[in-house]
């Protein structure tokens, strides 16, 4: 979590700096902060967001062509304006901005105490800046040789930006675990967690790989391992639009993502469906086609809710592929020993592509021979790095903490990698492949169809927002949406609720049904319809409120729902795809009605880097 930002050259830092950690909030908004290097060093920092940062910083100096910012997401000490970032070491040395946790800081804090050093701040931040001072001191070396050698004392993550104001014209960047990117421009460089900060200035950028240290000038920049090896750069060209990443007419991130979703997905079939919708194309995935084909088992790794997504994919790939699979909370799976065996194929799905534990989860499983394949959706980021193929999602950038249109997307992916296996194993007809594909290539539209029914669903919103408990319901593919439904409104409105297969109520959770319980029942058409229609029936036998969501001119429900909502006819595999944006709506019009902050909902960040 947390964003990281710094910029080098003749410009003034300090708006480039304001600026991109307006981008960066989404990954952590606990507390903001800058660094302006000129003649000398001045840190604002605060609680708060980085409008209260902007208004701390106002009418102080905030000239200086080099500096850094930062916006937290607290791991190590509340969010308070000490433990804010930038950390400036003891004795006014270094100033440091860091993303990630330092584990063994204890240990290396109580030897810093013992030679003489005090501490402002609860971070393990502050303890790394005072570790890089004190090489720096006591054994007379340049900063980059204290920063290497600091490095080699520290168990954990960290994305870094480091200054010393003994060599004031360069930053020092480095990486393990947490994201960073070098924006290469004409004299002049920026860093930043991501490239949302930078696209607006260059298109040249480099992802730094873990272990890795930048020294940055303005004219120039070395890039070294750890150990002081060259590491020849890769300058890559950025896509990304300036557009893609403002919020237009909306009010909020999570709307515009919401109703993006039939471009999304139209994103995500690009060159990878025929126009006639009857072949599927995934070129990232050749690497590991065999593999695919001939694997005993998949086993899908994630976390919230790309977990979802992979549990949607778990019913396609047995349903239509026929190859078992297992879903796995990627914190779970990797410190439990697992047992991986040889032919394993594992799909890693994030949607940022740097989910700490997810990255550190398929590490472990590479290493015991299993092949990877990772379903992410940023371009360039940790998890694709490490995978032998994968498909990107191209769902643009995702910047409302709660997910839509990237659980989409990781479907749609799902979807079509299901349908593909499934025809080149013979366990799916031509023919039927051919109409799946078709219903597939029809879900844009259909979104469209259900999107037009906003209003509408505002005003169910209006009628549960008050609501203290909230329960989801579905079967087969439309478990997985009833737990993604569950999450949303939970995320954003910080109501409890709790998705459940829909037969799995009758073992605990109907005893929570009262007169107040809203359950929201997903009831499309599909093979378990009538199964369905008689949990519905169990809810209001025991006067809960039911909104179901149904296929559209459902007649049966309607007459026992108190609220339905409809959908477009589907076929039952790509149901989940259409399902889930009335889910998205109710989540986002309570959230807004209770006056919660919809885009940076409360001790959440977007791209969780700390495991
Ligand atoms: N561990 C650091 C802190 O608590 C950085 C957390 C982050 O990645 O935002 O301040």
């Amino acid at each position: 979590m947390c964003g990281i930002v710094a910029y080098v050259g003749d410009r003034t830092a300090y708006p480039i700096l304001i600026k991109g950690l307006q981008r960066l909030e989404y990954r952590g908004y606990d507390s903001a902060g800058v660094a302006l290097i000129n003649d000398g060093l001045h840190v604002y920092k605060c609680k708060g967001k980085v409008k209260d940062l902007e208004e701390h910083a106002k009418g102080k100096s905030i000239t200086g062509n080099i500096g850094m910012g930062h916006t937290r997401w607290a791991t190590h000490g509340i969010p308070s304006d000490t433990n804010s970032h930038p950390h400036i070491s003891m004795n006014g040395k270094f100033v440091v901005v860091h993303n990630g946790i330092i584990e063994n800081y204890a240990h290396l804090k109580k030897g810093l105490i013992s030679r003489g050093y005090t501490f402002q701040s609860e971070t393990d931040t502050e303890v790394l800046a005072n570790l890089i001072e004190s090489i720096y001191v006591e054994q007379k070396v340049s900063a980059e040789i204290a920063v290497r050698s600091a490095l080699t004392k520290v168990i954990g993550a960290y994305g870094l930006v480091i200054s010393c104001s003994d060599e004031k014209d360069k930053l020092i960047a480095a990486r393990k675990g947490s994201p960073l990117v070098i924006g290469v421009g004409e004299n002049e460089y920026f860093l930043a967690s991501d490239a949302t900060p930078i696209v607006e200035y260059t298109d040249k950028v480099v992802y730094m790989d873990d272990e890795e240290v930048a020294v940055i000038t303005k004219d120039s920049f070395t890039l070294t391992n750890i150990q002081n090896d060259t590491k020849e750069a890769n300058i890559q060209n950025v896509t990304l639009s300036i557009d893609e990443i403002d919020k237009g007419h909306y009010e909020h991130f999570m709307l515009k993502e919401i109703y993006e979703q039939p471009l999304s997905i139209e994103d995500t079939f690009r060159g990878r469906v025929t126009m006639d919708h009857s072949k599927i194309f995934l070129g990232g995935l050749t690497e590991a086609l065999p593999q695919l084909l001939s694997t005993k088992r998949i086993i899908i790794i994630a976390c919230g809710t790309s977990w979802h997504a992979g549990m949607v994919g778990e019913y396609l790939f047995e349903e239509y592929a026929r190859i078992p699979v297992e879903v796995e909370y990627a914190s779970e799976f990797r410190y439990r020993n697992p047992v991986i065996q040889e032919g394993d194929v594992i799909i890693a799905i994030s949607q940022s592509g740097e989910t700490a534990d997810t990255l550190a989860a398929i590490k472990m499983a590479k290493e015991r021979g299993a092949t990877i394949v990772g379903i992410c959706n940023v371009a360039g980021s940790s998890i694709p790095r490490e995978t032998h193929a994968g498909v990107y999602t191209h769902a643009g950038p995702e910047i409302g903490v709660a997910s839509t249109k990237a659980f989409t997307s990781q479907v749609t992916v799902l979807s079509m990698m299901a349908f593909l296996l499934g025809k080149m194993k013979g366990s799916l007809a031509p023919d039927n492949y051919i109409h799946l594909i078709k219903e597939l290539g029809k879900i844009p539209d259909k979104i469209k169809k259900v999107l037009e029914s906003d209003e509408y669903i505002k005003k169910i919103a209006e009628t549960y927002k008050d609501a203290s408990n909230a329960l989801y319901l579905g079967r087969g593919n439309l478990f997985p949406v009833a737990l993604e439904g569950a999450l949303k409104l939970k995320e954003i409105s910080y109501i409890h609720a709790e998705g459940y297969p829909a037969a799995e109520m009758k073992h605990g959770p109907i005893a929570l049904i009262d007169e107040n319980m809203p359950v929201f029942v997903i009831a499309t058409k599909d093979k378990s319809y009538d199964k369905i229609v008689s949990n519905i029936q169990e809810v209001k036998a025991r006067n809960g409120k039911v909104i179901a969501i149904v296929t559209e001119g459902d007649q049966t429900i309607k007459k026992m729902a108190d609220h339905v909502i409809e959908v477009p006819d589907c076929h039952e595999a790509v149901a989940p795809l259409l399902t889930v944006i009335p889910l998205q709506f109710i989540s986002y019009h309570i959230a807004v009605m209770r006056g919660c902050n919809v885009d940076q909902p409360r001790n959440l960040a977007k791209s969780v880097t700390v495991e």
